[in-house]
């Protein structure tokens, strides 16, 4: 089953050296979720063959416009090309305030319902449970309040264990209380343990999505042992005074917290404008931890 992230940008603050800001999609079994939304998002898209009419979920992590100044653009396409399904949009309350004021100054009232989920940014929830699929808040530090977000693919049934189902003649209607792991009790009272009829749910997938922030080792506890994380690397460490003044953090620091949190694999982005050159970063991420990559557009990850 598809579980993969999308790069369409990873440059902080502003688009240069052909860079674009934040912005990415994560697809789970062919529904599509966009994480950020920088500016020039749907050329990107357009560019790397995404279709943006299957995108019916938005995640906004904060209010600097590197993270949603092409939203407006994307919601006003969508608009223009006659969508008419729901577009579910996440993020800070005041990003609703903007939206609205930009619909109602334009008079364009949408074709298709927008519908607006506001988040916490001071305590992580579960804000999207649908078909085995997890979207939770991940409370970050930075300058004005900022989400991350973990995407899970979760199995909470246990598998059949065909031979041994049929074996012992288990009937059909019992096969979800099986899969919910109930043992099977027949008429005469014989109990058969659940364990001997069902097998473990497979692993669940796990995606940790960290941008912006400082330096914080309460992250490692949350994105322990995930499959795949991104965490942001703006400056290289001889910047950390930067990095600390401005609420973000440099490769080294990115590379801690992944070999702390024991994750399998680490993606770092939202790069400064002063280099141009990001192998630096990625060398300096990788003497802290080895499986690390850079997050360039274009570049997908499968998990
Ligand atoms: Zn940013
Ligand atoms: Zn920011």
């Amino acid at each position: 089953m598809i579980f993969e992230v999308s790069i369409l940008g990873s440059s902080s603050a502003t688009p240069i050296y052909q860079r674009h800001p934040s912005a990415q999609v994560v697809n789970i079994h062919e529904r599509f979720f966009l994480v950020d939304c920088g500016e020039g998002t749907l050329i990107q898209m357009n560019r790397y063959k995404i279709k943006f009419h299957r995108i019916s979920h938005i995640f906004i992590s904060h209010l600097h416009g590197d993270h949603y100044l092409g939203l407006l653009g994307l919601i006003s396409t969508m608009h223009l090309q006659g969508r008419t399904a729901s577009l579910n949009v996440y993020g800070p309350a005041k990003l609703k305030e903007i939206i609205d004021i930009q619909l109602d100054y334009s008079e364009t009232e949408l074709r298709y319902p927008l519908v607006f989920h506001p988040l916490d940014a001071t305590t992580p929830a579960c804000i999207y449970n649908e078909d085995n699929v997890e979207v939770h808040t991940i409370i970050l530090n930075h300058r004005i309040p900022c989400t991350g977000f973990m995407f899970i693919e979760s199995h909470k049934l246990r598998k059949l264990n065909k031979e041994s189902v049929e074996e012992h003649g288990i009937p059909v209607e019992f096969f979800h209380e099986l899969k919910n792991g109930k043992d099977f009790v027949r008429p005469d009272g014989t109990i058969i343990p659940n364990s001997q009829l069902t097998l473990p749910p497979p692993p669940d997938r796990r995606y940790a999505y960290c941008s912006d922030t400082i330096y914080d080792e309460r992250l490692i506890g949350i994105v322990r042992g995930v499959d795949l994380l991104y965490h942001e690397a703006t400056f290289m460490d001889d910047r950390v005074e930067r990095a600390r003044e401005t609420y973000h953090s440099t490769a080294r620091q990115a590379g801690i917290i992944a070999r702390n949190a024991g994750v399998q694999r680490l993606i770092i982005g939202h790069f400064s404008a002063r280099y141009k050159n990001l192998y630096p970063l990625l060398d300096e991420a990788k003497s802290e931890f080895n499986q690390v990559t850079l997050a360039l557009e274009g570049d997908r990850f499968s998990i």
